[in-house]
């Protein structure tokens, strides 16, 4: 039963041939058989999962469908929900119990998800590799010894290996597509506004955004329409109806026009990256997509960008842990400094702690235009290099990662080295669009994904061009050893 997909589990709901609450059971015992090896969540909600499992079956029974209407899921921890902790991955909220549901943990319930647990994550969601994390590091299915990705690399590992379906992630520079990535599953980032970020623990706001990780584009399209839609609450929430994304799957690619940039293949890419990118165009190119060189000059400025942007608006976002309202505080602080020095250097690890300082700095008057203004120019320079590009296609194909997984503790000793894996990712933040990264082979025995982008509010687009490939293709459908 665990090898069911969303899909599949729908169709096995409504015809009756197990209840939401058998499947619920087999897949809690997987995760307490096998979740040792990985440390992929971080709490577990048992009760809360068998008491939405009953009441699903009860709609179900009563004539209610709808294709989340009793399948088993689990959040990012991250995400806020109502009287469960609600980590960040952090020994700063280990002991914090969210008042109330994030939008996102709120509409999946509403349409009948089961949540399971909350997953592990990088620390603040900072991180490509899940080792930031206060509560250990996630390992990859495929490769033990290999990091899963990050941040979102507990929701990545746990689907990868079979211990749930599908589940909820966060993607700020790449940390829904990069895990999916390196576990070989489909993940994707909406369009900036697209998902509501209420209750989802903020670490950079104008890039962050709620995804699906699963292991088809057919099951991405049926998390996202759970989570996607205008929210008030989110002041950055936008105001668009939500297309039927699983109607979306089944258009023709013929005509398709892909463009692949030319910037993608410099020297910092695996050459058998390369390869297996070159075959997945060959493989849609089959199915009637035209494909085109297309350039994307200023890439090369995003991760300096990035890196200034993304740690100055978490430098702001994270001064509310303050030892004083909510979260970790220092024992017997002599006076107020020292209340929010200590609960901060001891509650924030050391990741967390750079970024804050590296934020500060470039906020800070004198470097202010020198850092955080600049980064705001290139970042408009990236936006119009894909607005340009999407004048000639459609879509923009490319590797999603340089590397495949590395290995656990490689890159600990150099944070830049870790920050310049995201080169492919983090652009769709900066410009606020869709991304998608698909299973398109294996290197050394570790996936490898194909990313692609679209221009805004076009998830259906690209949940289309993967599901078409996906029926033509098998990688997705390959599962990790021993799981
Ligand atoms: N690796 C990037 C970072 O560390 C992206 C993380 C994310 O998307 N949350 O900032």
């Amino acid at each position: 039963m665990h090898q069911l997909t969303l899909a599949e589990i729908a169709r096995g709901l409504a015809d009756k041939k197990f209840s939401s609450e058998e499947l619920t059971k087999v897949l809690l015992a997987r995760i307490a058989q096998l979740d040792p090896q990985l440390n992929s969540f971080i709490s577990l909600t048992e009760d809360l999962a068998l008491q939405q499992a009953k009441a699903a079956d009860v709609r179900r029974a009563n004539g209610e469908s709808g294709a989340l209407l009793g399948a088993p899921i689990a959040h990012k921890d991250l995400f806020c929900t109502l009287g469960i902790r609600t980590s960040c991955g952090s020994k700063m909220l280990d002991n914090f119990k969210a008042p109330y549901d994030a939008t996102v943990v709120a509409k999946l319930a509403a349409a009948g998800a089961v949540t399971l647990g909350k997953t592990n994550m990088d620390e603040f969601a900072m991180g490509s590799a899940n080792e930031s994390s206060y509560y250990g590091a996630v390992k990859n299915p495929w490769n033990l010894e290999h990091v899963p990705g990050g941040s979102s690399g507990g929701s990545a590992a746990a689907v990868a290996a079979r211990l749930l379906p599908a589940a909820t992630a966060t993607d700020t520079g790449g940390s829904i597509r990069q895990p999916a990535a390196f576990t070989n599953l489909t993940g994707l980032k909406p369009t900036y506004g697209r998902v509501s970020r209420w209750g989802m623990i903020a670490y950079a706001s104008s890039l962050d955004q709620g995804g699906p990780l699963a292991r088809t584009a057919e099951d991405c399209a049926i998390l996202l329409q759970g989570m996607a839609g205008f929210d008030p609450k989110d002041s950055t929430s936008i105001d668009e109806p939500v297309p039927d994304y699983s109607a979306s799957l089944n258009g023709s690619l013929q005509g398709l026009r892909i463009g692949v940039p030319k910037e993608y293949f410099s020297a910092g890419l695996d050459p058998r990256i390369a390869e297996l990118i070159h075959n997945s165009v060959k493989e849609l190119e089959k199915l009637g997509a035209v494909v085109k060189e297309i350039s994307l000059p200023n890439m090369q400025h995003a991760i300096p960008a990035y890196y200034v942007i993304a740690p100055a608006e978490a430098s702001s976002n994270l001064s509310r842990f303050d030892g004083v309202r909510f979260g970790y505080r220092c024992e017997n602080p002599k006076d107020l400094t020292d209340l929010y020095k200590r609960s901060r250097g001891e509650g924030f690890g050391p990741e967390v702690q750079r970024r804050i300082m590296v934020g500060a700095y470039a906020l800070s008057a004198g470097y202010y235009d020198a850092y955080y203004l600049k980064a705001q120019k290139i970042r408009r320079l990236v936006k119009n290099d894909f607005m340009a590009a999407f004048n000639e296609v459609d879509i923009i194909l490319g590797p999603t990662t340089p590397n495949p997984a590395w290995k656990l503790g490689a890159k600990n000793s150099d944070p830049v080295a870790a920050y310049l894996e995201d080169v492919y990712t983090i652009t769709a933040n900066l410009a606020g669009l869709p991304g998608l990264s698909m299973p398109a082979g294996f290197v050394d025995g570790l996936p490898v994904g194909v990313q692609l982008l679209a221009p805004y509010f076009q998830e259906g687009r690209l949940l289309n061009v993967a599901h078409q490939y996906q029926l033509n293709t098998d990688w997705h459908t390959r599962t990790p050893t021993g799981f």
